[in-house]
C-alpha cells in the first residue's frame, strides 16, 4: 500500500507488531496500519496528538477518536507500551530487546529513556525486604529534566 512507503525505520518492530495483531485476530484496516507505522517511524516516544497530526497528513479523513481507539487497542493487545503520569501519555512500540524505563519531565512533557540497571538494586530490595515481585515494565518517574532545570534561575 503506497501510503506506508516511508515506513522503513523501525520496520522490524512494525512487522513484529503486525504479526502479533494478526495472530490475535485483529482486523488490520488501513487506518490501523497507518497509526502503527506512524508510531514505528517515530524516533521518540510519541503522544496521541502527534500521532494524529502525522497520520492525518498522510490520510486527511482520519479522525481523532479513531486514533484514540486504535492506540488503546494496540496497548491492550500488547504491541505498544504506554508511558504516562497524570493525563499525559506517550507511546512506543514494545520491543523484544532494549527494554527500558522512563523519566517524564513535568515542564516540557518530554519522555526520557532510563536504562534498566538503574532499577536493579531497587527491584532486588523489594524482593529481599518484602518478598514482593515488582513489575517494572511500565515504570515511569516524573520530575524536571536538565534543560528545564537550567532555565530556572
Ligand atoms: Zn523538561
Ligand atoms: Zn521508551
Amino acid at each position: 500500500m503506497q501510503i506506508f512507503a516511508g515506513a522503513n525505520k523501525g520496520m522490524t518492530h512494525y512487522d513484529d507488531a503486525v504479526a502479533i495483531l494478526r495472530e490475535k485476530g485483529n482486523r488490520l484496516t488501513p487506518q490501523r496500519l497507518l497509526v502503527l507505522s506512524t508510531i514505528a517511524e517515530s524516533r521518540h516516544h510519541i503522544g496521541i496528538d502527534e500521532i494524529y497530526k502525522a497520520s492525518k497528513s498522510v490520510y486527511p479523513y482520519l479522525d481523532l477518536a479513531t486514533v484514540y481507539r486504535t492506540v488503546h487497542l494496540f496497548r491492550d493487545v500488547g504491541v505498544l507500551t504506554e508511558i504516562g503520569i497524570g493525563d499525559r501519555h506517550t507511546y512506543e512500540l514494545r520491543t523484544r530487546d532494549g527494554q527500558h524505563h522512563h523519566m517524564l519531565c513535568r515542564q516540557c512533557n518530554k519522555t526520557f529513556s532510563l536504562s534498566p540497571h538503574y532499577l536493579e538494586a531497587f527491584k532486588a530490595s523489594l524482593v529481599k525486604d518484602f518478598n514482593f515481585e515488582p513489575d517494572l515494565d511500565n515504570f515511569a518517574v516524573a520530575g524536571v529534566c536538565t534543560d528545564c532545570k537550567s532555565q530556572r534561575t
